[in-house]
């Protein structure tokens, strides 16, 4: 019994000099095995601003935060990408404008361009921030992730939520599934579509939702995961290309109310607007906007449901926006006077985006 015992360890021992090299080997290609590579776009907002003390909720303006304390901030990151940043502005989201945006596209599009780029992170004020979202949905030329990320809280607060929504949008920028999903949104744990999410709370942190079809996933603890994606035209399948241009054209909102005399539509034609998003009739001024070539879409204030076509409104000229809110249907007019200004084809991209 002994010899065989003996025999038998010896026999082990002479497996495993053999195979042990291999299983070496094996663990250190796994150790070195390349992270993800992910790049930080910092436009500022609530997540990088700082309050005065950490029970600052609002008003919280003692300065700014950077993108390496950012960074810093979150040393958890290095188990899950290779991040490296750029920094587009440090300002509140009102603050972002066309020239912002413009740059904020060329950049990510360059990055995105690159072939180790994995995908791209954007923090962004949430008060505009799904405005900047459907922007880049439709000038972004790739399937590579673009995750949106902001904060409720400011980053000095008790209990605040930027770091842990900037942990998840960069789980969810390295996560292949994220792929061809267009941009996404990612606060609060939810990952939710740029076209379809609006902020709903001016206060809260499930502020963000899309009202009628939901999140398209979860960043949760075991793993990302996705329950759906969108079906309209998004940023590799998108026809608009704002590489070469340093303005877009002026498109405002007017917004309907009892007694609302159209007053600002004539105003907003008088300003040099290419078009106006409506969001109930505007009376004489609709048509004096529209004889002076001033193209028009109507919306709707209630920030969900469908504004839908028919043969008589078609036949004024006027576009509808389907789903899109106001101050989305305007970034997609934007853009669609980029290429023309044929209500019928406004109305087909309306239809497709
Ligand atoms: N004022 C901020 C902004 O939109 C609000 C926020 O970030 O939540 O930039």
């Amino acid at each position: 019994m002994n010899d065989i015992a003996n025999d038998m360890k010896i026999r082990l021992a002479v497996l495993l000099i053999l195979i042990a090299p291999g299983l070496a080997v094996g663990t250190a290609a796994a150790a070195a095995e390349p992270l993800p590579q992910v790049r930080l776009f910092t436009t500022g907002g609530t997540i990088q601003s700082r309050g005065a003390d950490r029970q600052t909720l609002m008003e919280y303006n003692a300065g700014k935060v950077t993108p390496q304390e950012l960074i810093d901030d979150l040393p958890e990151l290095k188990g899950v990408a290779d991040l490296s940043y750029t920094e587009i502005a440090n300002v509140g989201s009102p603050s972002m404008k066309t020239p912002l945006l413009l740059k904020l596209a060329s950049e990510v599009n360059a990055w995105l361009a690159r072939p180790e780029a994995a995908g791209a992170v954007v923090t962004h004020g949430t008060a505009t921030l799904e405005e900047t979202a459907y922007f880049l949905n439709l000038v972004v030329h790739s399937d590579k992730p673009v995750v949106m990320v902001g904060a409720m809280r400011p980053f000095t607060a008790v209990s605040r939520d930027g770091p842990f929504n900037l942990y998840n949008a960069v789980r969810v920028a390295a996560t292949p599934a994220s792929k061809g999903k267009g941009v996404l949104i990612m606060l609060n744990d939810e990952i939710n579509a740029a076209r379809d999410t609006t902020k709903s709370n001016t206060y809260r942190v499930e502020t963000f939702v899309a009202r009628d079809l939901g999140p398209m996933g979860f960043a949760d603890s075991d793993r990302v995961v996705y329950y759906r994606k969108p079906l309209y035209r998004h940023t590799a399948r998108s026809e608009f290309d704002v590489s070469a241009l340093s303005d877009l054209p002026r498109v405002d909102i007017s917004y309907t109310y009892q007694d609302a005399d159209g007053v600002e539509v004539d105003a907003f034609t008088a300003a040099g607007a290419k078009g106006i998003v409506l969001t109930g009739g505007a009376g004489d001024a609709l048509k004096r906007a529209q004889d002076q070539g001033v193209v028009i879409v109507m919306s709707d204030r209630k920030g969900a449901g469908r504004v839908m076509t028919s043969a008589r409104v078609a036949a004024r000229g006027i576009v509808t926006a389907d789903n899109l809110p106001p101050h989305k249907a305007r970034i997609l007019l934007r853009l669609a006077l980029t290429r023309t200004t044929d209500p019928a084809e406004i109305q087909r991209m309306f239809n497709e985006y």
